[in-house]
């Protein structure tokens, strides 16, 4: 980023995508400080809702109903500020170039993406409006690229070594946004009529398992440090259910309604003032495991989504319809796995433990190609993340980070270990 430019740029716009917050969000912070007048700008881009080449959408309706309610509060929280956030249905090289003619912008904030379309759509937005200033700052991740003691080229081939590499580096403080921000486009918004919203409504459905937006976020971050669970969180954390046995803080951080470092703060303030243990250590490594597939996405753009991975030969499964869709459906005839899959199917959530066994199954027993087991997931979390889902699933399919094959769960052992009583099948199944 050239500070030089910045300085010179006065009318911008701030194009949210990830980092559905005003608080601790260092591009929007930095855009407010530095523009005469700001517009906020959401773009829905529509191809969300066509079918892939995995024959479903990536938006599937528990993350539309999330991301509405993280759109109306955020429209909210910036009409507090005398502005608004304006939504368009189509794509960011379309709207910018629409707002670069129409209205005079000289400079375009946003923050710094880590996977392949997301940047790849950033290019194009610059590619296009060769005469605007694009600035791009990090805020989806505990540590800046400068803050990394590598090149991205040498980034540790396993995460243990990224681990031992990161832990002791220190954090930013986290920073709270209280600036005016001067200006919206006057009579544009009309959250009733816009495109954008209708088509959310559309997908959405009507009961969620967690509320968006930041007022949510911060409030679960609250409830779970106000608790004896971060001091138990080790030994809680594989249960298939129970909703304070995780932090759940994964819904608001996919859609950025809270930062990674605004959760590292508030966990040092309980080791502080509450319990420091090994439980409250493993948090920080589960947040490590997120930030490593960040980097990971960063590094490895398009592989992400290979088949065969980050690895040199593609694996040897094959598709088969019928399983997949029994997958899906919940109806393998494996309890756990269908008992998990109908969990996700209805409410947009799958505990980690129930991940790992379910992707197992679809890549061991069903011997079918992950790529269609993520893009299920896609469709179906709420917590969809591009890094963490693309890299997890390549993780278990064997062709990731760390490649020690295949990793196989016993699903009779996993039965044993994790749902003793069937509970969890009876609640489900
Ligand atoms: C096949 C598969 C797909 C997954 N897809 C996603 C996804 O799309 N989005 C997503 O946020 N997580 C994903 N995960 C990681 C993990 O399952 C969820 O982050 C976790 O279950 C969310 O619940 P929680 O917030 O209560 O987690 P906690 O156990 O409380 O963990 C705290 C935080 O650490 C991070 N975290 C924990 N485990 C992992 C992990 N294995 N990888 C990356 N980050 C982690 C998350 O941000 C989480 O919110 C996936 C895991 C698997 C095995």
């Amino acid at each position: 980023m050239d500070i030089s430019k910045e300085n010179h740029s006065k009318n911008g716009v701030y194009w949210f995508t990830n980092d559905l917050r005003l608080s601790d969000n260092l591009a929007f912070i930095r855009a407010a400080q530095n523009l005469d007048s700001l517009i906020c700008v959401y773009c829905l881009d529509p191809q969300l809702l066509d079918t892939n080449e995995f024959g479903i959408s990536s938006l599937g309706p528990h993350r539309a109903k999330f991301l509405l309610d993280n759109l109306f509060e955020l429209n909210a929280s910036l009409e507090a500020y005398g502005s608004s956030l304006q939504i368009y249905f189509s794509n960011p090289v379309e709207v910018f170039s629409y707002l670069v003619n129409e209205h005079k912008i000289n400079s375009i904030y946003t923050a710094k993406q880590f996977a392949y379309r997301e940047i790849e759509d950033f290019k194009k937005v610059q590619e296009r409006n060769p005469s605007i200033d694009v600035f791009e700052i990090g805020s989806h991740t505990l540590f800046s690229i400068d803050d990394l003691p590598f090149e991205l080229n040498e980034f540790p081939a396993t995460f243990t070594k990224f681990r031992k590499i990161t832990e002791s580096l220190n954090l930013r403080e986290s920073r709270v946004f209280t600036k005016v921000i001067p200006s919206s486009l006057p009579g544009m918004m009309n959250f009733e009529n816009n495109f954008a919203i209708q088509a959310l409504k559309q997908v959405a459905s009507l009961h969620g398992l967690a509320s968006g937006g930041e007022i949510a976020a911060n409030k679960q971050l609250q409830n779970y440090f106000s608790s004896k669970s971060p001091a138990r969180y080790k030994k809680t954390r594989n249960s298939l259910d129970g909703w304070s046995n995780s932090t759940k803080f994964s819904f608001w951080l996919a859609h950025g309604c809270i930062s990674p470092i605004q959760i590292m703060h508030k966990l040092q303030e309980y080791e502080v003032t509450v319990e420091k243990n090994e439980s409250t250590y493993w948090i920080y490594f589960e947040l490590l495991w997120r930030e490593y597939f960040q980097w990971y996405a960063l590094l490895h753009g398009k592989r992400l989504f290979l088949h065969k991975g980050i690895q040199q030969h593609a694996l040897g499964d094959s598709f088969n319809l019928k399983s997949y869709v029994n997958w899906c459906e919940g109806r393998t005839g494996f309890e756990i796995v269908d008992a998990c899959m109908r969990e996700l199917n209805a409410t947009g959530y799958m505990s980690n433990r129930g991940r790992q066994i379910v992707a197992s199954c679809f890549v061991n027993e069903l011997n079918l190609d992950w790529r269609y087991g993520a893009a299920y997931f896609e469709h179906m979390l709420i917590d969809y993340d591009v890094a963490s889902n693309w890299g997890n699933w390549q993780y278990l399919a064997g062709v990731g980070a760390d490649s020690q094959g295949k990793r196989h769960f016993n699903l009779e052992k996993q039965t044993a270990a994790h749902d003793p009583e069937g509970k969890f099948r009876d609640k489900w199944l």
